[in-house]
């Protein structure tokens, strides 16, 4: 079998993140890309397992080296990248990556990995629902909250440029749309 890649972004806030853990869930050979932050890690997340807490030297060395297949600053001098060893070792393993990414890092993931590649954008109905959600999270600072939120209104903009659309209005219906899109690609 041939390892797939499975690129999922959207404003924050859209749910992206539950949807791809509910894939992971549902089809056993997704495994999930595990990136590189320089984001202080949150109380429910664990190095290794979410992300991989590195501090800016170490993010940049890796950066240097050729390790990152693709980086970006996310948010004002927070940076997050996706590791060539994870996609290789999920390939090797004989199992297809998914990819949780922002919008820039999923259309330069889907641009560097081609046909291998399928990009889902997940998308809310409006600013407000996207800046309750990521209220009701709470696990940030207003300043870094108002920074998300208009990040998150200028990506909305950006669905032309992924292969699918999945519309997060109830989740249930979404992750079932979802599913169906990444098991018709790998089965292809
Ligand atoms: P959070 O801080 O909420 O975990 O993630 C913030 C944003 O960074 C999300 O949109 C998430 O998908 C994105 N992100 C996570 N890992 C990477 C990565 O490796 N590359 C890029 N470009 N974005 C990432």
């Amino acid at each position: 079998m041939e390892g797939k890649a499975i690129i999922f972004s959207a404003p924050s806030g859209a749910g992206k993140t539950t949807i791809v853990h509910s894939l992971l869930d549902r089809i056993p050979s997704l495994r999930f890309s595990i990136s590189a932050t320089t984001r202080l890690k949150r109380p429910t997340e664990i190095d290794g397992r979410d992300y991989y807490f590195l501090s800016i030297e170490d993010f940049k060395s890796k950066k240097e080296s050729g390790e990152l297949l693709e980086w970006e600053e996310v948010y004002t001098d927070t940076f997050y990248g996706t590791l060539r060893s994870e996609v290789e070792r999920i390939w090797a393993d004989g199992n297809h990556v998914i990819f949780d990414v922002d919008v820039k890092g999923g259309k330069k993931l889907k641009e560097i990995l081609g046909d291998k590649a399928i990009s889902v954008f997940v998308k809310v109905k409006g600013e407000d629902v996207l800046r309750e959600r990521l209220q009701m999270r709470n696990t940030e600072s207003e300043e870094v909250l108002n920074e998300r939120v208009n990040k998150a209104a200028e990506e909305m903009r950006e669905e032309v440029h992924f292969d699918k659309v999945v519309l997060n209005e109830n989740l249930d219906v979404a992750i079932a749309e979802a599913e169906n899109i990444v098991k018709s690609f790998i089965s292809n």
